[in-house]
């Protein structure tokens, strides 16, 4: 009997972004399909979840790794940087503070990585009513960051496959 060889992982996408901006809710939305009112635990067990995107006649395997709360201590390990193809970096739109982190969490990231892909993404965008972060503003800071821009809601599950196609898509692109 022939062995088969486990299947490639998929490219490393790390999710950064301060605490209880919804990285876990994202990652949750695109992989169950729902989301759960009461929040959600970090990863625990399992550092990442394996995700295919489609575009067009391809197919591409993502490794989306999330945080086991990390993020509360202001620093992440090296490990968690290492390798990764792209990230993820995440604000909640109606917390101006998270933004600044954002921004924080951006140079941190360039310093350990040089060439990553890097989308920008304003969470919870359901609270529109509630806005802090101003949408020209975040998408002003992505283009001097050479990032896309996007905003979503884990809980309508608005922009969530988007914001996966688009890492896939600018993921192909770099080759
Ligand atoms: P993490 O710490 O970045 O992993 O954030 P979580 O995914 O644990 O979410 C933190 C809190 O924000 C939880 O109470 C979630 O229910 C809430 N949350 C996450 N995403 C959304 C969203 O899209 N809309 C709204 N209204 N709340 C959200
Ligand atoms: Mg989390």
């Amino acid at each position: 009997q022939q062995r088969v060889p486990a299947p490639h992982a998929g490219l490393k996408v790390i999710l950064l972004g301060d605490a209880n901006v919804g990285k876990t809710s994202l990652l949750h939305r695109v992989k169950e399909g729902n989301f759960s009112e009461a929040g959600t635990q970090p990863t625990i067990g399992c550092s990442f979840c394996t995700h295919s995107v489609v575009l067009g006649d391809t197919s591409v395997s993502l490794a989306i790794w999330d945080t086991a709360g990390q993020e509360k201590y202001r620093s992440f390990t090296r490990q968690y940087y290492r390798g990764a193809s792209a990230a993820a970096l995440v604000y909640d739109i109606t917390n101006h503070e998270t933004f600044e982190g954002a921004r924080r969490w951006l140079k941190d990231l360039r310093s350990e990585l040089e060439d990553v892909v890097v989308v920008l993404v304003g969470s919870k965008c359901d609270l529109w009513e509630s806005r802090q972060v101003d949408k020209a503003v975040a998408s002003q800071l992505a283009d001097t960051e050479g990032a896309e821009h996007i905003e979503c809601s884990a809980k309508e599950g608005t922009n969530v496959d988007e914001l996966f196609e688009t890492i896939s898509r600018s993921l192909v692109a770099r080759g």
